[in-house]
């Protein structure tokens, strides 16, 4: 099957081979980069946010349409994000359609007053990428908080996640990539 990931030319730049290389050790699948034109839809000019659920809207249409993407697909943005009941998401997934949404603007040391740090940035670029993508797979979240599909509401609960599935998680998902 294999992973697809759209790059949005705004998200941060130079750090995406080792983002996918990351996301397809966590989730043991291959992943690789599309490049295709994207219309980011949902900007809310009073919140300054995307509405998530209206880039995923996008996504299925231009691309699991138009383009006929075999397999999951993962659409990284610098945009902040939001949808219906949350002040923000990190990330958002439609297991359905088998697309998913991850956005950077909250992922960098720099939106906390902090110093840059890429090392920090990819991964939780990638941790937060393979969540949403382990959505698209079949996996539900984990009460585990060290665990990938753990759902962190802060910055500290998302670094305090590992970079791997925990136990159950890696079970549940073996028969879902034998299928
Ligand atoms: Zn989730
Ligand atoms: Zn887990």
């Amino acid at each position: 099957m294999g992973i697809h990931i759209l790059w949005d030319s705004e998200a941060p730049a130079g750090i995406e081979l080792p983002v996918i290389r990351m996301i397809a050790m966590i989730l043991g699948e291959e992943a690789e980069l599309v490049e295709y034109p994207l219309l980011i839809d949902g900007y809310d000019r009073d919140r300054n946010q995307h509405d998530a659920q209206k880039i995923l809207d996008r996504l299925q249409d231009t691309l699991t349409r138009r383009y006929d993407i075999d397999g999951p697909l993962l659409f990284v943005t610098s945009r902040d994000l939001y949808t219906g009941g949350c002040d923000f998401v990190f990330g958002l997934a439609r297991p359905r359609a088998g697309v998913a949404v991850v956005s950077t603007a909250r992922l960098g040391n720099d939106y906390y007053g902090r110093v840059p740090d890429d090392t920090e940035l990819i991964d939780r670029t990638a941790k937060e990428g393979a969540h949403e993508l382990g959505h698209l797979l079949g996996l539900g979240h984990c009460s585990n908080p060290e665990c990938v599909m753990f759902r962190p509401q802060t910055l500290d609960e998302l670094d305090r996640k590992k970079k791997m599935l925990c136990p159950v998680c890696r079970e549940a998902l073996a028969p879902l990539q034998e299928g």
